[in-house]
């Protein structure tokens, strides 16, 4: 069940209980180990890249390959906001007195500025005006989201990003980096683990319903570290100050462990030197072999 919803409504949670077997993430382990075994090499395997090997494989395939040279700027600033926004939540979590967003933005761009990171080699490359501005945008964000969200620590706990980003399983490696908060905890029932969780999960543009995709293999990790996956998965835009939240039920988490299954089948029919299954359509736009790929769709330039 998808649901538009505030940040204040996550603490009330009027969703059916769903409870979990004590052996869930047992049996999890054990599935996706057993598909691990078809490996030859190390796979990682992020929401967004099961969802590429299983529209086309040659889309995984030479988004591989760029990834290994290139970043896109785009990208890494997604992610130098995402991570003030989590320090944020981190250095605000006692609900003591708070440093101004202004000032907490800059102090954090500083240290990333002297750091050797990614993000350190990003913020060098601003120009002194662009840093001005950056740092102006992301401490309007951290004040926004203190508005939209003025219940955050008054009975949930909430703990800064993911209780498990990256889990290995012989050659198979689930990852995700798309969790921003986690909310709640589960409780243990006579019957098993009944979920309790929220992971909320933060964008800079308009949250879509099809965004909550990329919680998936989150949702599954989730359930690895904690014994059973969460109760919900939301997306929240932080300019906007909206949101979509879905109810992580049995389907949501079946469905993504048999397409992380099929996606590492796949995977290893490719590095056993199958050619990869090539299919055209609308994504072919952001695939970087576009315009060598001879099954490519390109209807949309035909002019
Ligand atoms: S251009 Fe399209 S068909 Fe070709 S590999 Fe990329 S996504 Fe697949």
């Amino acid at each position: 069940m998808i649901e538009l919803l505030s940040l204040d409504e996550l603490e009330h949670d009027d969703v059916a209980d769903l409870v979990w077997g004590t052996d869930w993430a047992r049996c999890a382990k054990r599935l996706f180990s057993t598909v691990s075994a078809g490996l030859g090499e190390p796979v990682a395997l992020s929401s967004q890249s099961v969802r590429e090997v299983l529209t086309c494989s040659g889309w995984w395939e030479s988004r591989r390959e760029f990834d290994q040279y290139d970043l896109p700027a785009d990208g890494v600033k997604v992610q130098v906001v995402r991570a003030i926004v989590r320090r944020w939540l981190a250095a605000n979590l006692d609900g003591g007195q708070q440093v101004r967003p202004l000032l907490f933005a800059g102090q954090v761009l500083r240290r990333f500025s002297d750091s050797n990171s990614v993000f350190g080699r990003w913020v060098r490359l601003l120009s002194s005006t662009e840093l001005a501005e950056f740092r102006s945008e992301v401490a309007v964000l951290l004040a926004r989201l203190d508005v939209d969200w003025q219940q955050r620590n008054r009975s949930l706990s909430v703990v800064p990003g993911s209780l498990l980003s990256r889990a290995r399983f012989g050659s198979l490696a689930l990852t995700s980096s798309v969790v921003d908060a986690t909310i709640g905890a589960a409780s243990l029932s006579g019957s098993g683990f009944v979920a309790g969780s929220t992971l909320l999960s933060f964008a800079s543009s308009p949250s879509l319903s099809s965004q909550l995709d990329e919680l998936g293999v989150a949702a599954v990790l989730h359930g690895l570290r904690t014994g059973c996956p969460p109760a919900r998965i939301v997306m929240w835009d932080l300019v906007s100050g909206s949101g979509v939240a879905q109810t992580v039920d049995n389907d949501f988490v079946s469905l993504w462990c048999q397409q992380i299954c099929e996606a590492t089948r796949r995977i290893s029919e490719i590095q056993s030197f199958f050619e990869p299954r090539l299919h055209g359509g609308p994504h072919c736009q952001k695939c970087p072999n576009f315009e060598y790929c001879p099954n490519a769709d390109r209807d949309e330039y035909a002019w």
